[in-house]
């Protein structure tokens, strides 16, 4: 049997490359009005760089990570030998500890320095079960705002999210913001031992991975998918009841913006987030209908510690990342068309093979002029050309035969309207010639119909 893309993994075939394209367009276009400039990171990073930053017992560090190691060290560990930690090294899971140890590791923020605003795009792997809407390698699209302490950046990163949601298709009616506060380290520990203590006093009720976790971050328990640790966890100490005075002030006030920006949302008390290194405000958005249980299309938080966690000084920051391969489901299950990625304006058939060299040069102008076309290179038949070219959505087929040519013209069928003209190939090229430095990335000045006249 033919080999198949690894388990979890997905190819984005031509369509969806350029729709991941413009994903990425759009959110450079996006978060840019907000000041965030692109950072790219390496795809794996030391180990300890995940096991620090977002903490040894999370899913994502114990289970979910892909080990890269080198062929010589994957030896030395099968023959029980020891490698150096600096060689331990993970596919990234996700995006915020790299770009965290990237600003430490350059200095970003200064101390007293602005905010530094970043994003990025690009894929993250976990070896999680692979279902609908979860793979092992997906891309995610992210910001991180370094520095920045004030709740109006929360607001703003909330917003910003919302934004781009929008600007990509999501109907506003099928997402739903989740905000909450996780507290931070003057609170949180007392409001862990409560739930512990609850779950203690449950414990015949609760699945033995809740156990589990009770030990080690109770707080994962309200991710719990088994309906009765849920129903037990809805009745659960709320840490919105336990947040100390800064915490609340700064939860307020950042709801209070949202407010003042009309952004819609619903207070979720157990929303906790898959990652240890929250604090204070955590938000999710969802979609409500079409996704079944991943549902989840981008979330992110505070994380006030982690600057210090990866060893640098301390550093408040914040941030989110969204999942695109969820977004395109998000954006199928609201009935949003893609555009397809190839467009193609005009075919050259070739009538027989002393005309190649004419097409051919004739191609070449037609792309400098800024237009997108083809031609067949496997000497087809003209009614093979003819099906290419409708296959390809060609809107003009430039047929090259001798007889024409001899009298320099070449006939231009329109394939919408299936009108045929007769065409001067010099005027044509002249036409042509004017336009030919048109730069890339931008339609052509010049219309199709004036190189080619069909309609009189
Ligand atoms: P997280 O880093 O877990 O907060 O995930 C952020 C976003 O990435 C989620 O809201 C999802 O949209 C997406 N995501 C996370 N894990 C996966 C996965 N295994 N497959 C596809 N998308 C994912």
């Amino acid at each position: 049997m033919a080999l198949q893309a690894p388990e979890g993994t997905k190819d984005l075939l031509p369509d969806e490359a350029k729709f991941w394209n413009t994903f990425k367009q759009t959110a450079a276009d996006v978060f840019g009005r907000y000041g965030y400039l692109p950072i790219e990171t390496p795809m794996f990073e030391q180990t300890e760089l995940f096991v620090r930053g977002i903490g040894e017992a999370t899913d994502v560090v114990s289970k979910e990570m892909f080990q890269a190691i080198s062929g010589e060290n994957m030896k030395k560990l099968l023959a029980g030998e020891s490698i150096k930690s600096k060689s331990r090294l993970s596919l990234r899971p996700e995006g915020t500890a790299g770009v965290v140890r990237a600003v430490v590791q350059h200095d970003l923020v200064p101390q007293g320095a602005a905010p530094v605003k970043l994003m990025y795009a690009g894929p993250m792997f976990r070896a999680e079960r692979p279902q609908k809407g979860r793979y092992r390698q997906f891309n995610q699209v992210g910001v991180e705002c370094l520095g920045a302490e004030a709740p109006t950046t929360d607001a703003e990163v909330i917003i910003m999210l919302m934004r781009f949601f929008t600007a990509i298709g999501i109907p506003a009616q099928s997402m739903r913001l989740l905000v909450n506060s996780m507290g931070c380290e003057k609170c949180r520990p007392a409001y862990r031992e409560l739930v512990r203590a609850y779950m203690e006093d449950r414990r015949a009720d609760l699945c033995d991975e809740c156990m589990h976790r009770a030990e080690i971050n109770p707080l994962r328990a309200f991710d719990c998918k088994n309906p009765t640790c849920s129903a037990v966890m809805d009745g659960a100490p709320k840490i919105t009841d336990y947040l100390c005075d800064d915490c609340k002030e700064h939860y307020s006030a950042v709801k209070s913006y949202l407010d003042a920006a009309s952004i819609d949302y619903v207070e979720d008390a157990r929303l906790v987030r898959g990652l240890d290194y929250y604090t204070r405000t955590v938000f999710e958005v969802q979609v409500v209908d079409g996704l079944g249980s991943q549902n989840a299309i981008g979330g992110g938080g505070r994380y006030d510690k982690l600057a210090e966690e990866v060893g640098g000084r301390p550093t408040s920051g914040l941030g989110f990342a969204l999942g695109y391969e969820r977004c395109v489901l998000a954006l199928q299950a609201a009935g949003v068309e893609f555009a397809p990625a190839a467009r193609c304006d005009f075919f050259l058939a070739c009538v027989d093979e002393t005309t190649r060299q004419t097409a051919f040069g004739l191609l070449q102008m037609a792309r400098d002029a800024g237009f997108i076309g083809e031609m067949d290179h496997q000497s087809r038949s003209l009614k093979s050309q003819f099906k290419l070219a409708d296959k390809l959505g060609a809107r003009m087929v430039v047929i090259l035969g001798p007889d024409e040519l001899a009298e320099g013209k070449i006939k231009v069928r329109n394939m919408a309207t299936r009108r045929e003209a007769l065409v001067d190939l010099e005027t044509a090229k002249g036409v042509l010639a004017r336009f030919g430095g048109q730069p890339y990335g931008d339609q052509s000045a010049l219309r199709l119909e004036e190189v080619f006249p069909v309609e009189e």
